[in-house]
């Protein structure tokens, strides 16, 4: 079950949002009357309320806003006792100080905004003896273990926990919180109105995680990345798993790079992962922790998901994969192939992680490649390692190339008026790629188009790596079409 967090300044807010929440299905409430602003009328908020409640009143020293008085606050905490609400949620100290009464159940709560403290079991104990129906505490993730502490935590416990971590670490926390056994988790009403660091909307929850169908048994998945903010791969593949009817979940972690050792090499087993995407910055780094590398991996040194597989960790590169895909594809639907290419000059402009899969894969096709990046050093080093040309990026346009590769993340959104190369020096003909998925029609690809190129962009590669990796996760064929709806739509680079 998933309870919505609303907080709103006015009766008239709180009593819209809570219609239309119960009107999408919620099936718990939790009103923060911290955030009412003047005199509040707990009857105008619960009486014929939509669905059950919980009735909170957080202090600024628990992450809260009300200004009154302790005494106040704890009388509005006995009103709603009294008035018969399902639920009221009691800090330590208010939770001794107001007794049981009549069928409102004790959430007896804990918060920590800075960490999430050595001593949880200890703290849930403490919790569970002030006459709690449910124990919830909250506390910051610094670290990715923070969510398997907390989560064991829950799991473990006698009295029904609530555990969650804060946090952009911490969300894992908060969609894996059915599957370790939380009576609910907290979401807030609005994305961008989160009462809790690295809450999650209602909307995210059901439409993206589909938490309410995550038990025991689901399966885990997800990007590892840091940051890992905007990345679209859970609302890709977790609709893609939806679609194929696998209990399955896909989830934002965010690893910062001095915690991945311990997440590759514990954490996932705790919390039941059994696939990875990976991307900046750990794409290298992950290689010293694989059991078996795909040759794109050893030929790249990067890896960009990883599989749990008979006990082993196998490391795949499907960048590589979608680039020749994109390639073949393309060259097909004008009645050749991709070999057609061996020979022909490619110019890749950067030298990073997806220039290094496109270098691989164009040299894997007997292309003459020339990389082109800001930093020549950089430039250079990729050139070695693939026998390719290198130019300053000042000469860019001087290469007369035949495929030309944008792996820079210029022309990404928002910045979307930027291209990394001068229209003039496009010709009619050449095959122009662009890696940059977000805008679909960057301005690189829309020059391109108007000066008669042949384009492929970044959407066709995401979507197929993003294919190549559900295959490997699931073992089955990925909804590619779908995934590649659900791509455009969230980008909006068409809408449907
Ligand atoms: P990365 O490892 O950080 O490399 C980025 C490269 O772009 C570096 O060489 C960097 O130069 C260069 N660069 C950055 N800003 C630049 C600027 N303003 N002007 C010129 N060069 C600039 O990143 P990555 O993982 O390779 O990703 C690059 C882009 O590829 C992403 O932004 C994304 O749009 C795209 N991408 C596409 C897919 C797909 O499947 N379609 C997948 C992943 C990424 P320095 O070395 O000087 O910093």
């Amino acid at each position: 079950m998933i309870c919505v967090s609303i907080g709103r300044g006015r009766h008239r807010m709180f009593r819209a949002e809570m219609e239309h929440l119960a009107e999408k299905g919620a099936q718990l409430l939790e009103l923060r009357l911290d955030y009412l602003k003047g005199r509040v009328s707990l009857n105008r908020l619960i009486d014929n309320r939509p669905c059950p409640v919980i009735i909170t009143v957080r202090r600024p020293q628990d992450g809260g806003r009300f200004s009154g008085t302790e005494e106040q606050r704890r009388v509005l905490l006995r009103s709603a006792i009294v008035a018969g609400v399902e639920y009221v949620d009691l800090e330590e100290d208010a939770a001794r100080a107001i007794p049981r009464f009549g069928k409102t159940k004790r959430i007896v709560s804990y918060h920590d905004f800075r960490r999430t403290p050595e001593d949880l079991e200890e703290i849930h104990a403490r919790l569970a003896a002030l006459d709690a129906d449910i124990v919830k505490i909250a506390t910051m993730a610094n670290h990715p273990h923070d969510n398997v502490r907390m989560l064991q935590l829950v799991q473990q416990a006698k009295v029904p926990t609530v555990g969650l971590c804060m946090g952009d670490i911490g969300t894992p926390s908060r969609v894996l919180a059915g599957k370790f056994g939380a009576p609910f988790t907290y979401a807030t009403f609005h994305h961008e109105r989160t009462l809790a660091p690295g809450q999650l909307s209602y909307d995210e929850m059901t439409r993206v995680y589909h938490y309410d169908q995550i038990g025991p048994e689901t399966e885990v998945y997800g990007v590892i990345a840091d940051p890992v903010g905007h990345s679209l791969s859970p609302l890709i593949h977790n609709t893609a798993f939806r679609a194929q009817g696998l209990n399955k979940v896909y989830l934002p972690f965010r690893v910062p790079p001095d915690d991945l050792a311990e997440f590759l090499q514990s954490d996932v087993e705790a919390l039941g992962v059994r696939g990875l995407s990976v991307t900046i910055p750990h794409k290298e780094r992950v290689t010293s922790y694989l059991d078996y590398m795909d040759p794109g991996v050893e030929g790249t040194g990067a890896a960009n998901t990883i599989v749990w597989e008979d006990g082993q960790r196998k490391g795949f590169n499907t960048d590589i994969r979608a680039a020749l895909e994109s390639l073949e594809v393309h060259m097909r639907s004008r009645g050749g192939s991709a070999k057609d290419l061996k020979g022909r000059t490619a110019l890749i402009l950067g030298a990073g992680g997806v220039a290094k899969a496109i270098a691989y894969a164009l040299t894997q096709l007997r292309m003459n490649v020339v990389i082109s990046g800001r930093t020549l050093g950089r430039a250079e080093e990729l050139a070695d390692l693939f026998g390719c040309g290198v130019v300053e990026w000042e000469r860019r346009h001087e290469v007369e190339c035949d495929l030309l590769v944008n792996c820079t993340p210029v022309g990404m959104h928002p910045k979307v008026d930027e291209t990394p190369y001068r229209r003039s020096a496009l010709r009619p003909e050449m095959i122009v790629f662009d890696t940059v998925y977000n805008p679909e029609n960057t301005l690189l690809i829309k020059d391109a188009k108007e000066t008669e190129c042949h384009t492929i962009t970044g959407v066709d590669m995401f979507v197929r790596q993003a294919a190549a990796q559900f295959k490997l996760f699931t073992g089955q064929q990925a909804p590619a079409k779908l995934m590649l709806r659900t791509l455009k739509s969230a980008t909006s680079a068409v809408k449907y």
